[in-house]
């Protein structure tokens, strides 16, 4: 059994769908639930160490189905990949996550970054058209989105990928590489990617505290997305010890549960106008400006 992020229920186990019979029953179900809005979206505030400010927000997946338990966005969006609807479901995600972060701009003020996960299986001529249209229909600032895909989508046809890329650049969309320290391609491959950001993965984070070597992965990594160019965002931050750790080798973005856990939309527009951490910015007159240490106090007063 998996459980499930917001610890709201028991989720079905993956080998239920490796069941050929129930494979096609579990299809059907996810095709009606893309069809009659069964799915929802949850969202994750990102922030910058820096200033405490929120500096972008990740939409993720929800299926609450109405007869059952919750179920894993790693267990449909993968049933998703497999039986064809990513596309369709992708499409969903998009234009639900634009139109409603719409309604999230401050008087004066841009939208935040909005995060939309794409999968590799996304990775086609015809994404190019669902973006431009849902851009337009929602009016979202193309800045102001940005996609994450993962090494994945350079496996199978590397030169389609970067021409894809290449044309939602054109848009004006940023690009963030997510999971990054755990594929297998060659990092020259970074050269190439137009991308803005960097996500470290959840796992490298989880180890960086008890294993020295992963914590010399973690730092080289921070140091060669700054060197490329790039804003670095440690990713599953769970701890004070970590989010700490990863201040001191110079991450100065995180997400994770220590600052947020996904919430429902309903619920971020107050995140996105608080900060955290606030106090840690004052500092003397003329002190460098280096990020100051987590006021723990206030940490834990908007942690969720
Ligand atoms: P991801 O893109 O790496 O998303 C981050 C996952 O880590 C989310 O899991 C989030 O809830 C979880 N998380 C965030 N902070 C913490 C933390 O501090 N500790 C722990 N243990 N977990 C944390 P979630 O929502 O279950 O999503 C899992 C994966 O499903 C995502 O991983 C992404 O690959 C995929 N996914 C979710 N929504 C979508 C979607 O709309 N489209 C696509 N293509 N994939 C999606
Ligand atoms: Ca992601
Ligand atoms: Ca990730």
């Amino acid at each position: 059994m998996t459980q499930f992020t917001e610890n709201v229920g028991i989720l079905s186990d993956v080998p239920v769908i490796e069941d050929p019979r129930k494979s096609v029953q579990f299809t059907a179900r996810l095709r009606s639930a893309i069809e009659c809005d069964e799915l929802c979206l949850y969202y994750q505030p990102q922030y910058r160490t820096l200033d405490g400010k929120p500096c972008g927000v990740e939409a993720l997946a929800r299926w609450f189905p109405s007869n059952g338990p919750p179920i894993a966005p790693n267990v449909f969006i993968k049933q998703a990949e497999q039986a064809g609807l990513i596309s369709d479901l992708g499409h969903w995600v998009l234009k639900e996550a634009c139109e409603t972060a719409m309604n999230w701009r401050q008087p004066g003020e841009e939208p935040p970054i909005l995060c939309v996960n794409v999968s590799p299986h996304q990775i086609c001529p015809g994404f190019f058209g669902i973006l431009a249209q849902v851009l337009e229909s929602t009016r979202y600032p193309a800045s102001r989105l940005e996609l994450e895909i993962t090494e994945g989508i350079l496996i199978e046809n590397p030169e389609l990928a970067l021409q894809q890329l290449a044309q939602w650049k054109q848009l004006g969309v940023r690009i963030a590489l997510d999971d990054f320290g755990t594929g297998y391609s060659s990092l020259s491959y970074l050269s190439r990617l137009p991308v803005d950001r960097l996500k470290i993965d959840r796992s490298l984070v989880q180890r960086v505290i008890t294993d020295s070597k992963t914590a010399a992965i973690v730092r080289a990594l921070i140091s060669l997305g700054a060197d490329l160019g790039f804003a670095v965002l440690a990713e599953g931050v769970e701890t004070e010890a970590q989010f700490e750790l990863l201040l001191r080798m110079g991450c100065n973005q995180m997400q994770g549960y220590l600052l947020t856990r996904p919430v429902p939309a309903c619920q971020v527009e107050s995140f996105l106008k608080r900060r955290w951490g606030e106090r840690s910015t004052v500092r003397p007159a003329g002190s460098p400006a280096s990020p100051g240490r987590l006021d723990r106090a206030r940490l834990h007063s908007i942690a969720v």
